[in-house]
């Protein structure tokens, strides 16, 4: 998926999704052509739907994602679906490091960095997911912390072509609350500043985006901040007609 100038919408289904879903799908691919030339869309559907999602969207302005993969390419790893399946199956990038991983498949930043690597082994963009607790926040270590996953979670060699980042509080996921577009243009020109000092001039160019309950009605707000990029959603990205209205906010 080349990295363009374009900001990113990627949906994020989560575990929600049958075959009659891609109804919402093909409503996303009819309203793609009117918002190509503003924004890059992409919807990340359970594994069970990637063959079937990215068939209907060839040779569209809709790009498919996987939401997790292994870090090796084959192997004795049952329920683990790895980059180069993705790839097979017709995704264009993979999420990686998402906090719900993170959390309930206790993924360290080390894995994270081997799943970026791996996605870029099998031709994949790494959608790389960072982001605080409620508590590291009350602490005040938020940019200590994001610091670190930066460091620790991506690989070198990044670019704008293989890694876009995702800067996801985890108690915003899912929530509806939100930092305020100050505490978010804060991480994102921290992260923007971490990745010019780590990858030079590519660092400049690689898509910041900020995930945590976007939803149509705040995104012009959240999605005008500076160094941010695109969002990664979740619950609203299930309805096209959400997803759509948060897309609205590039027209
Ligand atoms: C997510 O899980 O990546 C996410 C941003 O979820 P939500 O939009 O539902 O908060």
């Amino acid at each position: 998926m080349p990295g363009g100038s374009l900001p990113l919408l990627a949906g994020n289904w989560k575990m929600n999704g049958l075959a009659n879903s891609a109804a919402e799908l093909l409503k996303i691919i009819e309203a793609s052509p009117g918002l190509a030339d503003k924004v890059q869309l992409m919807i990340c559907p359970p594994a069970t739907l990637v063959v079937g999602f990215a068939s209907l969207a060839q040779g569209t302005a809709v790009a498919i994602g996987g939401q997790d993969c292994h870090s090796d390419p084959f192997g004795a790893f049952t329920g683990d679906i790895s980059a180069e399946m993705l790839k097979d199956a017709g995704a264009a990038a993979v999420i990686v490091g998402h906090s719900e991983r993170r959390s309930d498949h206790c993924e360290t930043d080390s894995e994270v960095r081997r799943k970026a690597a791996a996605a870029w082994r099998a031709g994949l963009t790494a959608i790389v997911c960072i982001g605080e607790t409620r508590a590291q926040r009350e602490a005040g270590e938020t940019i200590r912390l994001i610091r670190g996953q930066l460091e620790q979670s991506l690989p070198d060699g990044a670019t704008a072509d293989n890694v876009v980042v995702a800067y996801e509080p985890v108690w915003a996921i899912g929530t509806g609350l939100t930092p305020t577009p100050p505490d978010i243009g804060e991480v994102h020109g921290f992260i923007r500043q971490q990745l010019v000092s780590r990858y030079g001039q590519a660092g400049h160019e690689i898509r910041i985006l900020y995930g945590g309950s976007v939803k149509p009605s705040n995104a012009a707000e959240l999605l005008r901040v500076e160094e941010v990029n695109g969002a990664l959603v979740g619950g609203a990205s299930l309805k096209a007609g959400d997803f759509l209205g948060i897309a609205a906010a590039y027209r």
